[in-house]
């Protein structure tokens, strides 16, 4: 298989869109508003013009101003527009997350500033998860994330969030917060995000059949006896949880090397914002007007 490792959207390709914050501020009117539309004052459907000195935008007819900044995450910031965009080009092009001491770097603002536009775009990025019910043949795990980089490792560490990983074979990776690993929470989870009729592969924490009374077609694999996979004669599907497996595999290891400390707090948003990219990781310049219309 020949998997290319060439950028989707190369720093040259970003800085070619976006060459200046001129160029990202007629962005965000293309995206919120668009040059030609219904003037909210005079009704008109109107042209519209830039303005030297602010960031607006007049009507043809009336000369009403847009602010296409207003009311969003670039209305009250000092930080150029570009730097924003820079910052969301590189949650979208960096597998492995952006920390705020990168973003400090390579932003050249301070290190909080930095953090606050990396928790800013976690959250519009959370703000663009899609809640549709899960189907077709779905893995779900549980993990242990977070905490201190101590070498602590195993279920139930100190200091670790508990999290579940779902994921639609062919489709979408959902992982939420959970309290704990009781049956009834797992199951819990699992009806409120995968439609009742799913093929349903678990390791043996969910055991088998906890799930046969709510309509899932529902194997559990033993991974304490060594087995990662099983056939399934009802179904003839193969139950495994190999790719929630290896989502979680990616988001340890860029926790562990980048972000150092998740806090269960801001958990979710690092979960959205992991998610988000994996969902998404073969259109990376959509992601990327995907996060900026959200603005
Ligand atoms: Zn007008």
């Amino acid at each position: 298989m020949n998997k290319s490792k060439a950028p989707l959207f190369s720093v040259r390709d970003f800085f070619a869109r976006f060459p200046d914050d001129e160029a990202c501020l007629q962005h965000i009117m293309d995206v919120r508003f668009g040059m030609k539309h219904p003037c909210r004052k005079c009704l008109n459907v109107s042209t519209f013009h830039r303005l030297s000195g602010v960031r607006a935008f007049a009507c043809s007819y009336c000369g009403d101003h847009v602010h296409p900044t207003a009311g969003t995450v670039f209305e009250d910031t000092r930080t150029p527009l570009q730097s924003w965009f820079y910052a969301i080009y590189l949650f979208v092009t960096t597998r492995h997350g952006v920390s705020g001491k990168e973003l400090q770097r390579q932003l050249g603002v301070t290190y909080k500033t930095a953090w606050r536009m990396g928790m800013k775009i976690r959250e519009l990025i959370g703000s663009l998860q899609d809640f549709d019910m899960l189907q077709g043949h779905v893995e779900l795990d549980e993990a242990y994330v977070g905490g201190y980089r101590a070498g602590k490792r195993g279920r139930g560490a100190a200091g670790k969030t508990i999290v579940m990983g779902m994921k639609e074979r062919g489709g979408d990776m959902r992982a939420v917060v959970i309290p704990n690993v009781k049956k009834s929470t797992l199951r819990d989870v699992t009806l409120r995000n995968v439609e009742a009729g799913s093929v349903v592969s678990t390791d043996e924490l969910m055991s088998y059949g906890l799930l046969e009374g709510d309509g899932y077609v529902h194997g559990s694999v033993p991974h304490g006896e060594k087995i990662w996979s099983a056939y399934d004669y009802r179904t003839g599907e193969t139950h495994s949880t190999n790719h929630v497996e290896s989502f979680w595999k990616l988001f340890k290891v860029s926790v562990r090397s980048t972000h150092i400390h998740v806090s269960a707090k801001y958990m979710d948003r690092y979960l959205a914002e992991f998610t988000f990219r994996s969902n998404h990781r073969v259109m990376q310049n959509a992601m990327f007007d995907l996060i900026v219309a959200r603005v």
